[in-house]
């Protein structure tokens, strides 16, 4: 028998929304052998509203050196990880790579920076720019997913006119517990008000977060109703992977069903947005990537992270194409 509070979710398959209460129960009850009953109507919704799974890739065009504090993040300067850092690769670089994820049939494409972001365009912004411009030359089927921090008006607007097709700006935890779960060296208000100035020159965004922090489930139900509330088009959801050096190294790593809970409860809550599985898939999830895939997401991230390597885009390719049968 369907547990009735999975019973009264159904209600999102006909159109309804969850309300956080709503959310919340299931976050707090549903256990056990019912998770698998919340994936299926999960993975029911995804057919629903929200079509195939997709795959997208990214590229880390500048590694390392960032002044800021993120907790979980290999890229922060004050971090002992050992991770390879590099300055802003050269647009003929970036391009390389974007091709060859073009050939292999990827169609979005992220281009990521570490930083603080830049609030007036200086060289570095405006040697960005001209990747852009040279990747929309070059591969104008290839949607630019670009990543770089926080902005200003002035620079969000130089982004979209330089064919910026969407952003990607992480809430990466419950808004309220971002300085003390995430970084106090810039504020979750200046990310928001990016993605703002961003949607005002009619680039979309891809928001989403990271599990495995030591968040409470209503922490995640909060990430969850913000991310909703900004309307943003797409969800990249992470899971922790310890980094040695980080102060999260000692965090343990997240069982999968809570994972799966938790991707599960992100589709009913956002029922027709783009959720993907980005960090955590190969390396953390091993076995159960099937089974989270099938959680409610219809994207993912293949060929590698920011500082960790994933499986080849040709493997990932084949694996959609089943997962699409479910
Ligand atoms: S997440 Fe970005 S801003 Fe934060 S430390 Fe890493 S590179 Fe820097």
């Amino acid at each position: 028998m369907l547990n009735p509070i999975i019973e009264n979710a159904y209600k999102v398959l006909e159109g309804g929304e969850l309300t956080r209460a709503e959310a919340l129960e299931i976050a707090e009850k549903i256990e056990g052998e019912d998770i698998l009953d919340l994936v299926s109507l999960a993975n029911k919704v995804r057919r629903k509203f929200a079509r195939d799974i997709v795959p997208c890739s990214i590229l880390n065009a500048k590694s390392g050196v960032c002044a800021q504090n993120c907790r979980f993040c290999a890229q922060s300067a004050r971090h002992n990880t050992g991770i390879e850092t590099y300055p802003l690769l050269a647009p003929e670089k970036v391009l390389e790579a974007a091709r060859r994820a073009f050939e292999h049939g990827v169609r979005a494409f992220g281009y990521v920076t570490s930083g603080y972001g830049y609030l007036t365009p200086t060289p570095e912004f405006n040697r960005i720019l001209e990747t852009l411009d040279l990747l929309h030359r070059e591969l104008p089927e290839l949607k630019i997913c670009v990543s770089i921090g926080i902005l200003s008006r002035e620079t969000a607007k130089l982004l979209a006119e330089h064919h910026a097709w969407r952003y990607n700006m992480n809430l990466q935890t419950s808004p309220k517990r971002y300085a003390e779960l995430i970084a106090d060296t810039h504020t979750i208000e200046d990310k928001i008000q990016t993605i703002k100035y961003l949607q005002e020159f009619g680039v979309t965004n891809c928001t989403g977060g990271i599990f495995g922090l030591g968040e409470s489930w209503e922490d995640r139900v909060d990430m969850a109703f913000a991310i909703r509330e900004l309307d943003v088009e797409g969800t990249p959801l992470n899971v922790l992977l310890p980094i040695k050096g980080t102060p999260l190294e000692d965090r343990p790593i997240m069982h999968s069903a809570e994972v799966a809970k938790a991707f599960a409860l992100f589709r009913l809550i956002n029922p027709t947005k783009m959720i993907k599985f980005a960090a955590g898939r190969e390396t953390v999830m091993k076995d159960f990537q099937g089974l989270l895939m099938l959680s409610g997401l219809n994207s993912m991230i293949t060929g590698g992270y920011l500082t960790t390597r994933g499986r080849s885009v040709e493997d990932d390719v084949k694996f959609i194409a089943e997962l699409n049968e479910f």
